[in-house]
């Protein structure tokens, strides 16, 4: 893709955010990407199924209209999810899943025969309030119990095992941990658990379809029916809460956090992330995140995987009983796949659809083969903005709040830029947000800070050398 088309993306950003307003931009637009123009048609990605639907049923004519303003000659836009490239097709998406919970389920896992959760269109909910589709399969029998995931597991099942009048422990539960380490797998259980008994009707949601609810009730206004539904609702579950978006939705979440707690009702939270680096929400809600219980869930060791596998493996005996894995084969694979549960359900899906397909027993030379690609040598380790102050500001002998002060001295302005710069390259922190977490320093200041540093490492070997050090203290 040429710069100039690069240019025109830009300028039809501008343009959409101008009429469309900051607050609808950032809730719809922040993600889509270009892909490519060819002969008059736009190719746009965003990062979910459903980003794409609202999109096309809400936007599409005035992102075409944008374009157009721009060029002339554009006469088509095609949207695009682009995660669907990344995710193999493992195992065939089941229908009944979320889209974004779809890949590389392991197929035909069991299901547990106790009432369903409630989902979209029951009496007494507005319908655009209806849950996010549920896995069957995500249950507190499935979740395997390990060091790294004790206490989350005690708290998430105290919360489900909670009666309509007990007085509320903590609230809200706030989970937080890196990618496929069974986040969403607690959350499903504690709705399964907790609407089984029909004690507390309990709603799983993801934050889109947090914010899919609300924007839909403002449009048909009907925001005090979706207020009046939210606050039937015994125990509110919000998935993936780093995906909310948007300033009102942010504040509706607060009003929402806010009635909810005071009236004494529990709030479950999942993130990818601690309630302090939350950055679309403002302070007053961050405080009110962690004013719960805030659990974090390490990487599954290497035992932990080994037991979740053997579940596995198990379960799938249920509809395949000649699917045999010697324990060996489960021990390779618990020491060398990643400690993300997801790429463990791939590596298992891989033996079995080579064991079905071909009709040879499963053994370690085949799972060499099989799994070879989903062996890397190490998860590198979540950096934390904190640690990289704490150390930065140690090698400068300087204090933390220096950093974060407003002094301009020499001796401090440089371990300021280097926290800055390792803070963008070592964690997934946008430019806005590092600012924040320096003081509240403007994003144009950390990015001068991140060239300044970037431009220095290629001439000043003794700087070069400073970072490298630094570096490896905080990924080992
Ligand atoms: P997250 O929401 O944190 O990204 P998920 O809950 O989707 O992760 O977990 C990814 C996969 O790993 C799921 O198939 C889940 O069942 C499995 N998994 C993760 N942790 C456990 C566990 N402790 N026991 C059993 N399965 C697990
Ligand atoms: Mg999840």
């Amino acid at each position: 893709m040429s710069n100039a088309d690069q240019e025109s993306w830009s300028r039809v950003k501008e343009r959409l955010r101008a009429e469309v307003g900051d607050d609808v931009y950032s809730s719809w637009f922040q993600r889509m990407d270009l892909e490519a123009i060819e002969e008059g048609t736009v190719r746009l990605s965003v990062p979910t199924r459903f980003l794409k639907s609202w999109i096309q049923s809400h936007y599409a004519e005035r992102v075409l209209a944008c374009w157009q303003a721009q060029d002339a000659k554009i006469g088509r836009i095609e949207l695009i999810v682009r995660s669907a490239v990344l995710r193999s097709a493992v195992a065939k998406p089941k229908p009944q899943l979320a889209p974004a919970e779809s890949a590389g389920r392991f197929p035909n896992g069991h299901a547990p025969g106790n009432g369903r959760p409630m989902l979209a269109g029951d009496p007494g909910v507005h319908e655009a309030l209806g849950g996010s589709p549920l896995d069957t399969r995500l249950t507190f029998e499935s979740f395997v119990v390990g060091r790294s995931n004790t206490l989350a597991h005690a708290a998430a099942k105290q919360v489900a095992a909670a009666k309509r009048d007990d007085s509320v422990m903590f609230n809200p539960l706030y989970i937080h941990a890196g990618v496929g380490l069974g986040k969403t797998h607690l959350l499903q259980a504690i709705t399964w658990a907790g609407n089984a008994t029909a004690e507390r009707k309990v709603l799983y949601l993801t934050a889109e379809k947090f914010m899919y609810g609300f924007v839909s009730a403002l449009r048909t206004q009907t925001a005090l029916a979706f207020k009046e539904a939210l606050r039937g609702i015994g125990v509110l579950v919000i998935d993936d809460l780093q995906f909310l978006q948007g300033k009102s939705t942010g504040t509706e979440f607060c009003h929402t956090l806010n009635a909810l707690i005071d009236a004494g009702r529990q709030v479950v939270i999942a993130s990818d992330r601690p309630p302090s680096d939350l950055e679309s929400l403002d302070d007053r809600v961050r405080s009110r995140l962690a004013g719960g219980l805030v659990v974090e869930m390490g990487p599954l060791g290497e035992e932990l995987r080994f037991e979740i596998l053997k579940a596995r493996v198990q379960a799938a005996r249920a509809h395949h009983p000649s699917f045999d894995v010697p324990l060996p084969v489960l021990g390779y694979i618990a020491k060398t796949v990643t400690h993300n549960g997801r790429d463990l359900e791939g590596a298992l899906n891989r033996l079995l659809a080579h064991n079905k397909l071909t009709g040879h027993p499963v053994t370690l030379e085949m799972a060499e083969r099989e799994v070879r690609d989903l062996i890397r040598p190490q998860e590198p380790k979540r950096v934390k903005i904190e640690d990289i102050q704490r150390v930065v500001a140690r090698q400068y002998n300087v204090s933390r709040s220096d950093l974060l002060s407003s002094r301009r001295t020499a001796n401090v302005v440089r371990p300021r830029q280097v926290a800055m710069y390792l803070a963008k390259t070592l964690t997934l922190r946008s430019l806005p947000e590092i600012g924040r977490r320096f003081g509240g320093r403007d994003h144009t200041t950390v990015l001068h800070a991140v060239r300044k540093i970037e431009g220095l490492v290629g001439n000043d070997m003794a700087l070069a050398e400073e970072i490298e050090i630094l570096k490896r203290q905080l990924q080992d």
